[in-house]
């Protein structure tokens, strides 16, 4: 058994040598380590796996040497950099800046563009907002988005849409809690080949580990729900989900 924790987090209290241990004792032998801040980026880099790189929706004001400095950075660490992100749009607690988070959600999906990289997208409560944002962007590789829309809270509608723009969708601990019915109708109706799971570490530890601090090793007890959730054993998931991110990131399976 193998799994690929897409969504890990890190700042400079991690003891990062020890969670990848955990996470390999654990059979996680994959970690997308994923930036979004200046320290994100920074832990990101000091883990010693593929890593997303990218400015989040915090991270305003934002000016053109933002943009340059994150250049510099793609351009400095280019053989591990898997992706642009995270990246994406949060209505929820940023409704107030709405509009700067709109602006540099696409100048990050053209950055992605131009380096032909898949995209970390974060969206909560701006549904209609991240599919025009998305729908907009200058995508010219293929004429194809690519890119994963993390820790998913979703209903299955929206997922279509996701899905259709070429997305694949990732689920994290949400999809163990027990109020989050609407999270397990999307993850049964995500196709096998478009779905992903994450820890979203260090936050939202699965069920039965909530209130710890979440680390990649817990991915699998997301990993086991999602397959029951799915009615697929749970080797044959671990791998389908493993292969998939392989894909998406551009990732040697091991
Ligand atoms: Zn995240």
């Amino acid at each position: 058994m193998r799994l690929f924790d897409t969504h890990a987090h890190f700042s400079d209290d991690s003891d990062i040598a020890a969670i990848e241990r955990r996470a390999l004792d654990a059979g996680v032998v994959r970690i997308l380590a994923v930036g979004g801040s200046d320290e994100l980026n920074r832990n990101a880099l000091s883990t010693s796996g593929p890593v997303a790189l990218g400015l989040d929706r915090d991270q305003m004001p934002f000016g053109d040497e933002d943009h340059r400095n994150l250049r510099r950075l793609i351009a400095d660490n280019a053989d591990r950099v898997a992706a642009i992100g995270e990246t994406g749009l949060d209505f929820h607690y940023g409704a107030d800046t709405a509009d700067a988070q709109r602006e540099l959600f696409a100048r990050q999906l053209a950055l992605a563009d131009e380096l032909a990289l898949p995209v970390v997208v974060h969206t909560r409560e701006a549904d209609e907002a991240t599919i025009e944002t998305l729908r907009a962007a200058p995508w010219r590789h293929g004429g194809k988005l690519r890119g994963v829309i993390h820790s998913y809270t979703g209903g299955p509608a929206f997922a279509g849409r996701l899905l259709d723009l070429g997305f694949c969708i990732s689920f994290s601990g949400i999809a163990t809690f027990r109020s989050a019915d609407l999270v397990r109708d999307s993850a049964r109706y995500v196709p096998a080949d478009r779905i992903l799971v994450e820890t979203d570490s260090p936050f939202l530890a699965p069920v039965p580990l909530r209130g710890r601090p979440c680390e990649p090793a817990f991915v699998v007890h997301t990993a086991r729900r999602l397959a029951e959730e799915r009615d697929v054993p749970f080797e044959d998931f671990a791998e389908q989900t493993f292969i998939n991110s392989c894909h998406l990131f551009g990732v040697q399976p091991c």
